[in-house]
């Protein structure tokens, strides 16, 4: 490089304009550093406005588009070399690019908080705890009045120092630990990574299982090298953990890394406790109840490779790892891998992405795959795998359809779905209720006047929680006390119609005494521990009701539960979503799939009043393959995604002629990008399906095109353009490229 060249570098940073910022490196600067701290993926600290910020080197180059002259010189260098390894970078480029998000942002709002704020990496090893000098030094009759206390210190002088992880393992809780620091016989440390290369023989930590013969078939389709997408798709019970596990195991004796995502953790530790089980090797968990510092202690664990195994949620897909062998998306067809705000990413689709760029094999997995994946199959671009019987000596359960309309209900609970709880309890088994409405009753009205309490941010009504007196909004939260009487005609007959998981927990209590019914819901599960409760009754084995929403059949086994009730199928299956019906064959299967997973045969009642509604029959009769072939055929025939690709553009506004007006105004700029056509339409502006929601109108303008390219080359060009609206800046508006709901 000449010496008077400038070195410039183009800096995105956490800022809602979709562009990079151009800042000089002072030639002072670049003297003292390697040239390693200015690449790519580097963090620096540099002038913004008033502000400092920190921010992520994209590009260097030596010349700039602006005056040179006046280009800002960057503050501070912060790291000595690249956060992000190269495949990462061109990870997040690419998904800034396709969902036409700030790259700043979509860095900024994925990446742990603690480098957002311009923290440096964490040294390797794991922060842990050992015995100070005067703990050393402690004599056999000390801490007598303390015995949890005592046998900590002698669990330390045997063990050496420990991983705090391995304390709380050993039974020593977190209390016990500050005491003794408190008293100075204790310090915390960094434990010096293990020597990283696990012998062969010692990787497994239990033997894993001889597979049986469509497992076999699946495992020796699934190559470790080279990137393959694979559609895992094996019905509740038939053995997809244990290809995971068996395909993690091959990647790890060639020492490479595997990235493991699962939609919810808390909702399923039996699989965290399977791989854990399985393997002797570090493994890492990122999920939402780390604090920031842990957060970014396993983030950089995966990074510097001391972690093999990366466990995680959504936001997981972007953890750096040094030498990624093979990812897994358990689930796949679940909504939260969509991030529904900000950054609206498909976890999903960029597992595949990345995969590819990796060229490394992925398996995403479910017993109820999306349509999205089935089709990819179909095309030919993934291959399907399928395991259609359960694994051991379980057997798939028998569904019956109760018939609404001839029989008599009680809180929600028809005659002979009471009937069916009494045997299987009487029989000393487990029952499981499922209603995905939480609350007391969805509705409170006057029987004199019909008025509703209705919630005056959202174009709702408010659900009656009656253990908490409370009236609240399930969509903006809003809560107030439950009147008494009648605002509009002042009658006290104020009536709380229809039934929530609370109802149905009071009246299945009363009808069954001496059973234990254990309620499942956002609201139940506040409280730390209480799910962990309701797994360990579960898992006793003792005769109980559990009742839940959605939260019940989210990947938890039940092998005790051999009854399945469903109050409520006919709220899925009018939905005005064009996924309505997929989803609705998705959670009826996965809740049918919670039941009889042990030994005892299980059996799922689905009450409803349309029992002959074909996608009901289809689904008893046929299962979900045939279901979803059926579901595919007609997307296919009214043309809708996966056969057509589809993007919304969302404005919002406290006013609703704003929010309305700028959409208007984005589809005549589109028009005049992309004329429409039938390759490609625009619909809209239209209300959001819940038009008012915390006080806010929304709106949206759907475009749709048979083509990704022409939709991509439009939008890249039309969000410019929406940027610099003026009308844009008091609205909220965003860009939802394959957007899960409208
Ligand atoms: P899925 O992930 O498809 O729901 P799992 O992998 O959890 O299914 O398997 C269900 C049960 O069957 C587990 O208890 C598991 O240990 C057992 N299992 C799986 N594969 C085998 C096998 N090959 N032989 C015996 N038991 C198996
Ligand atoms: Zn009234
Ligand atoms: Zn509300």
């Amino acid at each position: 490089m000449a010496q008077s060249e400038p070195f410039i570098i183009r800096v995105a940073v956490p800022s809602p304009l979709r562009r990079l910022f151009d800042y000089l490196v002072p030639a002072d600067l670049l003297q003292s550093h390697s040239p390693n701290a200015v690449q790519p993926g580097c963090r620096v600290r540099v002038p913004f406005g008033r502000r400092q910020l920190v921010g992520l080197i994209i590009e260097t180059a030596h010349s700039s588009e602006f005056d040179i002259a006046k280009l800002k010189p960057v503050g501070e260098l912060v790291d000595s070399e690249p956060l992000l390894p190269p495949s990462l970078f061109k990870l997040f480029i690419w998904a800034a690019n396709y969902y036409q998000h700030p790259i700043g942002d979509a860095l900024f709002a994925t990446l742990p908080v603690l480098l957002r704020t311009g923290q440096p990496l964490p040294e390797p090893g794991q922060p842990g705890w050992q015995l100070s000098h005067q703990g050393l030094g402690l004599g056999p009759n000390s801490l007598k009045q303390a015995p949890k206390q005592r046998a900590l210190v002698e669990f330390l002088q045997t063990q050496g120092a420990a991983v705090l992880e391995s304390v709380l393992l050993a039974s020593f809780s977190r209390p016990v630990v500050r005491q003794l620091e408190h008293k100075g016989l204790l310090e915390s440390c960094l434990i010096e990574p293990q020597n990283q290369a696990v012998s062969t023989d010692e990787l497994l930590a239990e033997n894993s299982l001889n597979l049986y013969d469509s497992q076999r078939l699946a495992m020796d389709a699934i190559q470790s090298h080279g990137f393959n997408c694979y559609l895992l798709d094996g019905v509740t019970g038939s053995g997809k953990t244990e290809i995971y596990l068996q395909s993690i195991e091959k990647v790890l004796r060639y020492g490479r890394q595997a990235l493991v995502l699962i939609p919810e953790i808390s909702l399923t530790p039996q699989t965290k406790k399977r791989f854990r089980d399985r393997f002797n090797v570090p493994m890492v968990t990122l999920h939402s109840g780390l604090s920031d510092k842990q957060r970014l202690v396993a983030w950089n664990q995966a990074r510097s490779g001391e972690a093999s195994i990366v466990l995680g949620t959504r936001s997981a897909i972007f953890t750096a790892l040094k030498s990624p062998g093979l990812i897994i998306l358990d689930e796949e067809h679940d909504q939260s891998y969509k991030q529904q705000d900000g950054f609206r990413y498909s976890a999903r689709d960029l597992a595949v992405i990345r995969a590819r760029q990796e060229t490394i094999p992925i398996i995403l997995g479910s017993a109820t795959p999306s349509l999205e994946s089935l089709n990819n199959c179909a095309m030919g671009r993934y291959s399907h795998l399928i395991l259609d019987s359960r694994a051991g000596q379980a057997q798939q359960p028998d569904w019956h359809l109760i018939d609404l309309k001839n029989e008599s209900v009680d809180s929600g609970v028809a005659t002979s779905t009471l009937q069916a709880i009494e045997e299987t309890l009487n029989s000393n088994q487990q029952v499981l209720v499922f209603l995905n409405r939480r609350g007391y009753a969805p509705a409170l009205l006057c029987h004199q006047c019909g008025w509703t309490a209705d919630c005056n941010q959202c174009d709702a009504r408010l659900t009656v929680h009656r253990a908490r007196a409370r009236l609240i909004c399930h969509h903006c939260d809003h809560q107030r006390r439950i009147p008494h009487h009648c605002p509009s005609c002042q009658s006290q007959q104020l009536i709380a119609a229809g039934e929530g998981t609370e109802r149905s927990e009071a009246f299945l209590q009363q009808r069954f005494p001496s059973s234990k019914v254990l309620r499942v819901d956002r609201d139940s599960t506040r409280r730390k521990g209480a799910m962990q409760e309701v797994f360990d009754t579960a898992d006793s084995g003792e005769p109980c009701i559990l009742l839940g929403t959605q939260m019940l059949a989210k990947g938890h086994h039940f092998p005790n539960v051999t009854l399945v009730a469903v109050l409520d199928a006919d709220s899925g299956l009018f939905s005005p979503d064009f996924r309505g019906h997929e989803r609705t064959g998705q959670l009826l299967t996965q809740v049918a799939g919670r039941s009889g997973r042990g030994t005892a045969r299980g059996r799922v009642l689905i009450q409803t009043h349309q029992p002959q509604h074909p996608l009901l029959q289809i689904l008893m009769n046929e299962g979900y393959g045939q279901f979803a072939k059926k579901l595919l055929s007609e997307r296919q025939l009214h043309q809708l995604p996966p056969f057509r690709h589809l993007v919304v553009i969302r404005a919002e506004s406290n006013r609703a002629e704003l929010a309305e007006a700028f959409l208007r105004q984005a589809r005549r700029l589109a028009e005049t990008i992309a004329v429409p056509s039938t390759s490609l339409a625009y619909l809209g502006p239209l209300p959001a399906m819940l038009e008012k929601r915390g006080g806010r109108y929304r709106y949206l303008l759907q475009i749709d095109a048979d083509h990704r390219q022409s939709l991509h080359g439009l939008l890249s060009q039309l969000a410019g353009q929406l940027e610099s609206q003026p009308e844009g800046r008091s609205i909220r508006w965003s860009i939802d490229v394959d957007p899960q709901e409208l």
